[in-house]
């Protein structure tokens, strides 16, 4: 590769809303046949809502919302911010947080008004032997079955409620996989969503490949096992879940509204929040390694 060729690659790249963390990044990129797609964040909007509370054992909707607020505030997670914001609606001010810790890919927890307060996808519960009466467990299912996120809250070791969270497709979406599509290249959704909200998602823009439920070292694995087939993998993605992935890849692009952590593992961020940026990217790889050979 030439220093001006990467150069008119770099320069065009900015006029597109693409940089370039490192040009390097560009002569690997020219043969990738496999993207794979973030759900949170990436293919769907930054910004989720809360749609529903259902709480269990006569807790009240506006304690969940206060305790829940209060250790979502300080999560950076789409889910936490959409469950923060409405807390703080409803609620009022929140409860100040203490011991916050953030699980990727999992959910967060912290202590609010002496309680140890757990937040994020049901799992997370049976990992610490909380066990989910059956009125919650329903509530998990119906918010699935409708494409929700359903995400569990519990403090002081016991199941208090069951959250439903929305996504919205960004409405460019669909044109950045059928574009994908029509440069031979093969889109995959890859999320610690569930499945059934996946397929939802991955019907709405055109996808049929779906890895769901996985965890952030999940996310890796499957990046590495599509490269031990053979395959030159572009992903992009804009979470903490997300960076271990995004280094794994052939090509890492993050979105410029996610996390510090995933623009720091990717080799482009993309500037608008938009998913034809990745598409114009790895357009602008070939084009500027045509230039080049
Ligand atoms: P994605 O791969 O779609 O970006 P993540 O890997 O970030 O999703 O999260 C996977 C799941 O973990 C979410 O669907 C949610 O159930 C749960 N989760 C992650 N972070 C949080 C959080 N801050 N609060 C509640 N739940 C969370
Ligand atoms: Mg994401």
């Amino acid at each position: 590769a030439t220093p001006t060729a990467l150069l008119v690659g770099c320069g065009r790249g900015a006029q597109l809303g693409i940089l370039v963390n490192g040009p390097e990044a560009l002569e690997r990129s020219h043969r990738v046949d496999t993207v794979v797609l973030d759900k949170t964040g990436t293919v769907t909007t930054a910004t989720m809502s809360l749609l529903a509370v259902h709480p269990a054992g006569g807790v009240s909707e506006a304690e969940v919302l206060r305790l829940a607020g209060a250790v979502e505030h300080a999560s950076e997670h789409p889910i936490g911010r959409a469950i923060a914001t409405a807390a703080a609606e409803r609620a009022g001010a929140l409860a100040p947080l203490a011991d916050f810790r953030a699980h990727p890919g999992l959910g967060a927890e912290g202590t609010v008004d002496g309680r140890m307060v757990l937040v994020g996808r049901p799992a997370l519960l049976e990992q610490r032997d909380i066990s989910c009466p059956e009125e919650l467990r329903r509530a998990v299912a119906a918010a699935e079955q409708a494409g929700r996120t359903a995400v569990a809250v519990a403090w002081d070791g016991q199941a208090r409620a069951v959250l439903a969270v929305a996504d919205t497709v960004r409405p460019t979406s669909a044109q950045a996989v059928r574009e994908l599509r029509a440069l031979g290249l093969r889109p995959v959704l890859l999320t610690g969503d569930s499945p059934a909200v996946a397929r939802a998602v991955a019907a709405e823009v055109g996808i049929d490949e779906v890895i769901a439920g996985v965890l952030p070292e999940d996310k890796v694995r499957a990046v590495e096992d599509l490269r031990a087939e053979g395959h030159v993998v572009a992903m992009v993605g804009d979470g903490v879940n997300d960076a271990a992935a995004l280094a794994a890849a052939d090509l890492g692009l993050a979105m410029g509204s996610g996390t510090d952590a995933a623009i720091h593992a990717s080799d482009l961020t993309l500037v608008r929040a938009d998913l034809r940026a990745a598409v114009d990217a790895i357009r602008l790889a070939r084009r500027t390694f045509a230039t080049i050979r």
